[in-house]
């Protein structure tokens, strides 16, 4: 039998068995599957949800900014339990003058930075529900309790399991300035032409959502954690000003009452374009502005299988639409907006909402409503089912900063995207933020991607959460935590998970495996109540990766990436044959380092004694230990008779060996995607899973194989990981310039629209 020949011997580091915990499934932290939600991240067999359905009366007063309503409400209890009390929620009631949200805010007096920030702390206004009654669908006063933001119903006989209530609340309340006391639902005045735009959210009291998972989910509403609602069907009748326009959540049923003829045409022209077609223009809503009716209008809505209701209404607002096909559905997407708007408005905000719609379908589900609506709302952005209030306004000349028109982009595809998360896929925002605010940034992402090449996304590629991963970790905190209790609100709810999901797709999973399983869980969960361990579950069920180490770093964690390239060793095989490893040994003698001594001797001693009496060398000095002699070339040839074919081709492959050690610094465990250029200029790049981590954890080895000698490594070449020390990850190590000023640039006070003006006007003279 031929004998094999030893390459190697490679031992990881001769590193002491450590307790391995970064690779442990997740069988502590999640939940235990059952019959309402199933190990596979399924909805179970015994799945409920509960259902409630509303109608409603509701009228604004225009001349006091007060919001009057009555609803009735018709519950349906599909839990196999017996319910005593119904909660609801008064989300209103953090506006009241003894809301918790003002007094729990963590304050110093340097947050005190104006006169303007005295005066919004100081701020009185009389917030909050008026609750005028509630009563049974017979008219019977019924018992009730409120709990801060919370309303607790008694009944006098138990909800049974598959029964419904029927009971009507009436109520009204102040609605808030916006502009000074904040909120996501309120009034902007318009001095100029003394107008209001009212974009209404929140407003009426609603059901909480009872489940398997929270029984009621009644925790307060102190501001930031925002809802979760059950779904239901909605009959509404808005009264306002005659010559308002509203827009809503679902299809207005009396347009024939409402609209002029001509602008029922327009309407009727939209729903059949592929681009915006104005139904009501700039003309006729200054001409409303002007006019200011006094009489009113009653606007009567419909929605089906939504978890909430909103709307917004204006005579200021100018109308457009245009329509949008996704697997079966017609959807007629709709923006309305006051001239402040424009030029932006009227340019991109109803082509936004059909480009959303349109690829959030290719990559969740196709969206299920009839409209898609985008109201503009100075500064904020705020979501509700098929209608989003959104920023992004020009400066009164009519022109933008570069930023205010991504920033006005960005937040038209986050906010209508919001529509598949939480508003379709309905997840508990009251307690996790990311479900739907990570997944939604997570498409959101993807949907700028295919709007504008290149687009400057802010959230989503990995080399952007860096920064925030670098960062002190006493300020950072795992996104598995309570939305109230989030430091970095922005970075850790939005960015973060939105970079875990590209970093699943572009590098753990790819993308066949991750789009595909990423479906899965908005079919799944579409019109239901999904969890964290859902989504957890799913993803891997449908994928076959297993991901319990990266939900546990990335999801339960606060580490960061941060791998360097700590050495790298270089090995060639000897040959055994002499004469090629006796070149090579002459080759690499000549090559070595001189010493300065030897160097210097070479001209100052004219001729050394054995130089000059030939009686002084002998065997060993006139010995050449660079030639072959015949007895190694007698055993040489032994050697290769002894040898398999193969083993001798891989001898003499003249291949190039490479062990390199990595340290894993920040603690989050990551693929290894290395990127060796060859001497000879090309490149090849080499992707090593995760696992290579899952026995040691700190430090790991591996050796390359290579036909070329290498002359450069980098580790995370296309900015994949989120490696937050990129100066680890160059073999040789790189130094970059660094453009150092001395002329610090002054902040421009114009935008470059204005500045462009400027540079007009200097062509002209
Ligand atoms: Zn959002």
């Amino acid at each position: 039998m031929k004998k094999h020949l030893l390459l190697f011997v490679v031992t990881a580091f001769g590193l002491t068995l450590q307790a391995q915990k970064k690779f442990a499934q997740l069988d502590q932290e999640l939940p235990t599957p059952n019959e309402y939600r199933t190990a596979s991240g399924a909805p179970g067999h015994h799945y409920y949800q509960q259902k409630a359905d509303y109608v409603m009366k509701l009228s604004i007063d225009d001349a006091t900014q007060k919001l009057y309503g009555w609803e009735r409400i018709t519950y349906t209890n599909n839990s196999p339990d017996q319910l005593d009390y119904l909660w609801l929620q008064l989300d209103q009631n953090v506006f009241s003058v003894n809301s918790d949200s003002k007094l729990i805010e963590v304050e110093k007096m340097e947050d005190f930075k104006s006169l303007g920030d005295i005066r919004k702390k100081q701020f009185y206004y009389d917030g909050g529900f008026k609750i005028d009654e509630i009563k049974t669908a017979s008219g019977q006063k019924m018992t009730y309790s409120i709990n801060k933001t919370m309303l607790r119903i008694d009944l006098d006989q138990p909800l049974l399991p598959k029964a419904s209530v029927t009971f009507q609340v009436k109520w009204w309340y102040n609605i808030n300035d916006r502009m000074a006391v904040g909120g996501r639902s309120g009034y902007e005045y318009f001095e100029k032409d003394q107008n209001y735009l009212y974009t209404i959210a929140q407003f009426f009291p609603r059901m909480c959502v009872y489940n398997d998972v929270t029984g009621w989910q009644n925790k307060q509403f102190l501001g930031r954690g925002e809802f979760t609602l059950p779904f239901g069907d909605y009959d509404v009748q808005i009264t306002v000003p005659a010559d308002h326009i509203v827009g809503a959540t679902g299809v207005c049923q009396n347009y024939d009452a409402i609209l002029s003829a001509e602008q029922k045409k327009r309407l009727e022209q939209a729903k059949k374009a592929d681009s915006p077609v104005i139904i009501v223009t700039q003309d006729e809503a200054i001409k409303a502005e002007n006019a200011k009716e006094k009489a009113t209008k009653t606007w009567h809505y419909k929605a089906s299988n939504v978890r909430d209701f909103a709307f917004a209404s204006s005579r200021k607002f100018i109308w457009d639409a245009q329509s949008v096909t996704v697997g079966k559905n017609k959807v007629l997407c709709m923006s309305y907006y006051p001239k402040e708007g424009n030029p932006l408005w009227e340019r991109y905000s109803t082509k936004l909402v059909a480009h959303t719609i349109k690829t959030y379908s290719k990559y969740t589900i196709d969206y299920p409503y009839p409209v898609a609506i985008s109201v503009h709302s100075k500064w904020i952005g705020m979501e509700y089912p098929m209608i989003c209030f959104n920023g992004g306004r020009p400066e009164a000349d009519g022109t933008y900063s570069e930023q205010e028109k991504y920033g006005m982009w960005g937040v038209i595809i986050h906010e209508v995207g919001h529509n598949f998360f939480p508003m379709i896929i309905n997840s508990d925002e009251r307690q996790w933020t990311w479900m739907d605010e990570g997944l939604n940034t997570f498409v959101q992402y993807l949907t700028e991607q295919e709007w504008e090449r290149g687009y400057p996304s802010r959230r989503g590629p990995a080399y952007l959460i860096a920064d925030y991963m670098r960062g002190d970790k006493k300020t950072i905190s795992p996104i598995m935590t309570n939305s109230e209790s989030i430091f970095q609100f922005g970075n850790n709810a939005y960015g973060k998970p939105a970079t875990a999901l590209n970093i699943l797709r572009e590098t753990i999973m790819g993308r066949e495996l991750f789009d595909y399983a990423f479906k899965v869980y908005c079919e799944r969960w579409k019109f239901k109540h999904p969890t964290p361990a859902d989504f957890f579950r799913t993803m891997e069920d449908a994928s076959a990766v297993d991901l319990d180490w990266f939900w546990r770093g990335w999801f339960y964690g606060t580490d960061n990436v941060d791998i360097s390239i700590d050495e790298v060793k270089w090995f060639q095989l000897n040959t055994q044959n002499p004469e090629v490893e006796k070149a090579f040994k002459k080759e690499q003698d000549a090559a070595k380092d001189k010493f300065i001594g030897d160097e210097r001797n070479k001209t100052s001693i004219d001729k050394t004694v054995n130089e000059k009496d030939a009686s002084i060398d002998d065997f060993y000095a006139k010995r050449n230990l660079y030639t072959t002699d015949a007895l190694e070339r007698k055993e040489y040839e032994e050697f290769i008779s002894k040898t398999d074919i193969k083993d001798l081709e891989l001898l003499n492959g003249n291949k190039q060996f490479y062990e390199i050690s990595f340290s894993n610094v920040g603690g989050l465990v990551m693929p290894l995607i290395l990127e060796f250029t060859f001497a000879d200029g090309s490149k090849e790049v080499v992707r090593v899973p995760a696992e290579i981590w899952r026995m040691y954890e700190d430090k790991v080895s591996k050796v390359f194989i290579f036909d070329k000698a290498v002359s450069s490594i980098r580790l995370d070449p296309f900015l994949e990981t989120a490696d937050t020390d990129l100066r680890n990850n160059s073999w040789p190590q790189e130094a970059q310039p660094t453009r150092y000023q001395l002329f610090k640039q002054q902040q421009a006070k114009e935008n470059p629209m204005q500045r462009q003006k400027r540079v007009d006007e200097l062509k002209k003279n």
